[in-house]
This record gives C-alpha cells, sequence and structure tokens, in this order.
C-alpha cells in the first residue's frame, strides 16, 4: 500500500531512518501499512555504514534472554518480550532471507559474511521500498503535535505532513555528524515526557592519574574490568580487552563502562575501574600459591611467579604499574623477599589494579548515548508512547543501553519490530 488516506494522513510517519526506523518501517509496510520515512540526512542508515569498523557487528550469538540481560535490570525487563519476538537468531535468518549471509566472529559477534557494513543497510532500505515504504532524505522534523485522529509532523522550512501514527527513531546525540543531533530529546520533554539525562556512553575514558596516560599503547587481552563500587551501575563488570591512551582507558572492556563514568564527571566526581588480570583465579587462591611456591623454591623472581598464572605476560610497563600500585619498588625481587603485607598488596593489585576514570571523550567519540526517553513511559509490548496515543518510540532515543557486541542494532532491530507488528494490529482493529 502507498500514498495516503482520503483526509491525508498516512498510516505510518517513521522520523529517522537509522536501524530501528528503517526495521520498522520495512516490517511495517510489510504488514500492510502505508508508511513514509523522514530522514534528515541525505542517506538512510549512516551509523549501520560507519559500525563495526565498517562491517556492521549486527547481532550477537547470544540468545535473547542473554543478549536482554546485558542492558541492566531495568532494560533486561523491558527487553524481555522484544528479544522473545526477534531474538538474534531472527535477525540472523531474516538478513539471510534478503541476502545478506552473517557469519560469527570471536566475542559473540555477528557480521555479514560479506564484511560490508552497505550491505545491511542497502538490504534493509531495498526490502522497506519493495514492502512499499516511501523515503524522504533530506527532510528533518523539525516539531510535531498531536492534530486529530493523528499527529503533525514539520519538517525544516513551511512543508508538514501528517500521521495516524508517529514513530520516533532519531537515535540519541553521539556522532552528530551522522545525524543525530539530539533532536528526540528536545520534542519529547515538550510533550512532558520524562527523559534521562543523556551522557555520551561506549567511549574512551579519560584519567587525571599520569601513570595511566603513560601508558598509552599497551592493552591486555584476557583481563575483567569492574566499578569500584559496582552496586548502582547498569553493567558492573565486563571481561572484555583495554587499551590505554593518551587520554586514559580505551578499549572495549573500559567503554562498555563508560555511563556511569560520564554520569559521575556530570557533578565533577572521577570513578575507580578495577582491572583483574587472574580473573579465574580468587584472590585467596592466588595468595595460597604464592606462599606454596615461596615454600618450594623461594628464589624464584616474583614476575616470574606471577607469570605462571597469567593467561598472557603482562606488557612490562604495565607489570611494573602493579608492581608500584603493591608497593612493590623492584622486579628483581625474589618471592622469598615478600614480606606479607607486600604480597597481599600484589595480589590485590592483580585482581584489581585502580584505574581513576574523571570522564569521556566525549559525544564526537561515543558509539552511543545513554540516558533518553524513560522506559516506564513506553508499553515494552509494542513500543507505544503510554500517555500519547499513537505516538511511538524505538531504538537508542529510549533509555536503553547496551555494551559493545551487536547488542545494540539487536535491541534495535527488536523495537523495530514490536513497533511494526503493533501498528499493523491498531491499523486492522
Ligand atoms: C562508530 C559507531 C560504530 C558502531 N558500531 C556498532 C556495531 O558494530 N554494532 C552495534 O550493535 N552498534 C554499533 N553502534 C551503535 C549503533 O549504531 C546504534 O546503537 C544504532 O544505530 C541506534 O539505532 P537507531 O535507529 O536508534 O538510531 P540511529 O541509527 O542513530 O538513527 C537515527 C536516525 O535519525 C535521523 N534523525 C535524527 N534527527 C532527525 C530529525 N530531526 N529529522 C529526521 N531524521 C532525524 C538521523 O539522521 C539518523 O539517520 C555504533 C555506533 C557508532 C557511532
Amino acid at each position: 500500500m502507498t500514498g495516503t488516506d482520503r483526509d491525508g494522513f498516512w498510516d505510518v510517519v517513521v522520523v529517522g531512518a537509522g536501524a530501528a526506523g528503517l526495521w520498522c518501517a520495512w516490517r511495517a509496510a510489510a504488514l500492510g501499512c502505508s508508511v513514509l520515512v523522514l530522514e534528515k540526512t541525505a542517506r538512510t542508515g549512516t551509523k549501520i555504514l560507519a559500525s563495526g569498523g565498517t562491517r556492521c557487528n549486527l547481532t550477537t550469538t547470544l540468545d535473547g534472554r542473554g543478549a536482554a540481560r546485558l542492558f541492566g535490570s531495568r532494560g533486561e525487563r523491558f527487553l524481555r518480550h522484544a528479544m522473545r519476538v526477534l531474538p538474534p537468531t531472527a535477525v540472523r535468518e531474516a538478513f539471510d532471507g534478503l541476502g545478506v549471509p552473517t557469519v560469527e566472529a570471536p566475542l559473540e559477534k555477528i557480521f555479514p559474511k560479506s564484511q560490508r557494513a552497505r550491505d545491511v543497510r542497502d538490504a534493509l532500505e531495498s526490502a522497506g521500498r519493495t514492502a512499499g515504504a516511501q523515503f524522504r532524505l533530506g527532510a528533518g522534523v523539525a516539531k510535531l503535535h498531536p492534530e486529530g485522529a493523528g499527529w503533525r509532523v514539520w519538517l525544516d522550512g513551511a512543508d508538514s505532513v501528517l500521521a495516524r501514527r508517529l514513530v520516533l527513531a532519531v537515535g540519541g546525540q553521539s556522532y552528530a555528524r551522522t545525524g543525530t543531533t539530539g533532536d528526540g530529546y528536545r520534542w519529547l520533554a515538550e510533550l512532558g515526557l520524562s527523559v534521562a539525562t543523556p551522557v555520551p556512553a561506549l567511549v574512551p575514558l579519560v584519567s587525571p592519574a599520569d601513570w595511566v596516560r603513560s601508558l598509552a599503547g599497551i592493552a591486555a587481552q584476557e583481563v575483567e574490568v569492574r566499578h569500584g563500587d559496582g552496586r548502582d551501575v547498569p553493567l558492573a563488570s565486563r571481561r572484555r580487552p583495554v587499551v590505554f591512551s593518551h587520554a586514559g582507558l580505551s578499549g572495549p572492556g573500559a567503554m562498555d563502562l563508560a555511563e556511569p563514568v560520564a554520569r559521575a564527571a556530570l557533578d565533577g566526581r572521577t570513578r575507580e575501574l578495577l582491572l583483574d588480570f587472574l580473573p579465574d583465579i580468587a584472590a585467596a587462591e592466588l595468595e595460597r600459591a604464592l606462599v606454596e611456591r615461596a615454600s618450594k623454591g623461594g628464589q624464584v623472581r616474583v614476575v616470574r611467579a606471577l607469570e605462571e598464572h597469567l593467561a598472557e605476560p603482562l606488557p612490562r610497563r604495565l607489570l611494573a604499574a602493579v608492581l608500584a600500585q603493591a608497593a612493590v619498588h623492584r622486579d628483581d625481587l625474589v618471592l622469598a623477599q615478600l614480606s606479607k603485607p607486600q604480597r597481599q598488596g600484589l595480589v590485590r593489585a592483580l585482581k584489581g589494579l585502580v584505574v581513576p576514570v574523571s570522564g569521556t571523550t566525549g559525544y564526537d567519540n561515543a558509539e552511543v548515548t545513554a540516558g533518553g526517553l524513560a522506559l516506564d513511559e513506553v508499553d515494552p509490548g509494542s513500543a507505544r508512547v503510554k500517555s500519547h496515543p499513537g505516538l511511538y518510540a524505538v531504538g537508542e532515543l529510549l533509555d536503553l543501553q547496551g555494551p559493545i557486541g551487536g547488542l545494540n542494532f539487536q535491541a534495535a532491530f527488536a523495537m523495530g519490530e514490536v513497533a511494526a507488528a503493533a501498528l499493523a494490529a491498531s491499523r486492522a482493529g
């Protein structure tokens, strides 16, 4: 079906042709709705094109439940339904059906077999067009308000369109050059809806400590990163590589835990990340092993004894930082010379090297924006904004944020699917 009805209304207007908007438009059109997509930039799916180093990590090998769990307890509750309706396996099947077969990669990632993000974007856009959705590119929405039995959507300039149902899929405000400049937050606030303060997330971190920045270029692969105080954070720990940088700490392990750091920085607070280089050994067990080793062959060098436990040897300068935090100032020390407090300090530093972090490198480097439309404003079974008939919201615009690894596209697609089904059902009803 194409075009507006007698009164000039589209069944559905989708604002934003990113991952969530493209999926929703395609599926709603395929289910019989007349759909118009309004996209501010000159092309669709700009973030899809840039994603995964232009390879697009489009979903995950986790099942729906496992994927939802990575969005923190509130996010998990909200996404449970959507991840059941469209689990990661269904996303892979859908892309297979669109001629984009996928392959698994390390760290639970899924990429298109072609390794080209463009194929993902093209497949979604052309599926939408084939199903009858119409696209207006270079059509930035300026404002919106309820009108009659629907919504009037004003474009930049004097033009406007009418929608029986309006889907907001405008994303957040990171990587503003891709079109996402936080417009949705303003509209939501004007409608009286509650918006959690946006902050940059999945973003490299800044450290005030010289010793951290002096390690720039050093990476650790086998490490678990934790928040010093993990009680109030959506994702308290993550076992992913970290990379020290001129600003502080980067790599997925650090970026995944960025949101609470960004929130603390809003009021000038510094947080601590703990790097556990031996995540598979309990601290007590490690200490026992060091005592035992000292009793058998105490002349072994401390550094050598530690290497017996590490899956990968720590780079020399990183090891020096660990020793310094444990107040062990000589790396030629042998085990038998370690005092008990030194041994305990060493275990503490290896199981939780304390890295102070005072902020992030900002929206220009952030893969997503955390915060957004409060989840209790939205019905998770339909993506409908509860207080405004005919209004739907999907994707990153919501207060939902998953870690790196295809989780954010997966959530965007799943919410798009849920919204499309609800849009088609409400049209029929
Ligand atoms: C560099 C980079 C790499 C990434 N890699 C991955 C990855 O590999 N895997 C993964 O899962 N996630 C990745 N992400 C995150 C992922 O891109 C987002 O989570 C996802 O795109 C969110 O989808 P969305 O549809 O909600 O928003 P977006 O994809 O951001 O789309 C929003 C769209 O709305 C449009 N828009 C905004 N304002 C208006 C307006 N006023 N009028 C009309 N249109 C408007 C924008 O131009 C944009 O096209 C990456 C992000 C970045 C920046």
